[in-house]
């Protein structure tokens, strides 16, 4: 299975991701995550990428593009993967397709996380991130017992800082502008499938597993 997952900053794409992942047994690729670990790691691409990360805008794409396509070399991807945040613009999608159809390879599907816009700012400005494992809490909808500590490991949590809330409100745009026409894009190919990412996150899981089932039948 080669799916990609799209939906605006917050929708739930890195929740949804891991259960997706594991369900259908393939990597997920997190373009996001690959550069906080950049950054964190304060490797040269975690430099570059830093600065367009905290005001909330794309990283260019000759970086990002090269670093996907090294990540898709892997051999842990070789049978199928999950691409969470990536394409976040029709030239990512394209040079996407150019490199899987030079391998004779193409999208399965892309799932689209539906949630409006009020939505999206109560989740993103309430989520907060374990520095240690990484894992995603929310202050509301997913709190963790001891305030500030994770759960699962004791780590720290952390709020990003493209969560505050004017850069919240800077990278909705972004994705109104440059991400969003990717939906019409996969649509025109035949290969996006919807589905209502509000509710509980067990609920979106399962709904967006049987979509993913019903493409796969
Ligand atoms: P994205 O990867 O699309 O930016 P995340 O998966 O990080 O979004 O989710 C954003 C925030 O919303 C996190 O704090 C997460 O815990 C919370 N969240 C995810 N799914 C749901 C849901 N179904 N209901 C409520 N909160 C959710
Ligand atoms: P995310 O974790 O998906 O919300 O991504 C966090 C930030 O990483 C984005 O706001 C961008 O600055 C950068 N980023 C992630 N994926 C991409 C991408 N495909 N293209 C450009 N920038 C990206």
């Amino acid at each position: 299975m080669r799916l990609v997952l799209v939906g605006p900053p917050g929708a739930g794409k890195g929740t949804q991701a891991q259960f997706i992942a594991s369900h259908f047994a393939v990597p997920k690729i997190s373009t996001g995550d690959i550069f906080r670990a950049n950054v964190s790691q304060g490797t040269p691409l975690g430099l570059e990428a830093r600065k367009f990360m905290d005001a909330g805008d794309l990283v260019p794409d000759e970086v990002t593009i090269g670093m996907v396509q090294d990540r898709l070399r892997e051999d842990d991807a070789a049978e199928g993967f999950l691409l969470d945040g990536f394409p976040r613009n029709v030239h990512q999608a394209e040079v996407l397709d150019e490199l899987l159809d030079r391998q004779g390879l193409r999208l399965d599907v892309v799932l689209e996380l539906v949630v409006d816009d009020e939505e999206v700012v109560r989740r993103l400005s309430g989520r907060r991130t374990c520095r240690q494992c990484g894992h995603v809490w929310h202050l509301d909808f997913d709190p963790p017992t001891r305030e500030g500590h994770c759960d699962r490991c004791g780590g720290e949590l952390f709020q990003r800082d493209d969560d505050r809330e004017d850069t919240i409100r800077h990278r909705l745009e972004v994705y109104a502008e440059q991400t969003s026409p990717l939906i019409g894009y996969y649509g025109d190919l035949g290969l996006l499938r919807g589905v209502d990412a509000t509710g509980p996150v067990e609920d979106v899981t399962e709904r967006a597993i049987a979509a993913l089932h019903r493409f796969g039948d």
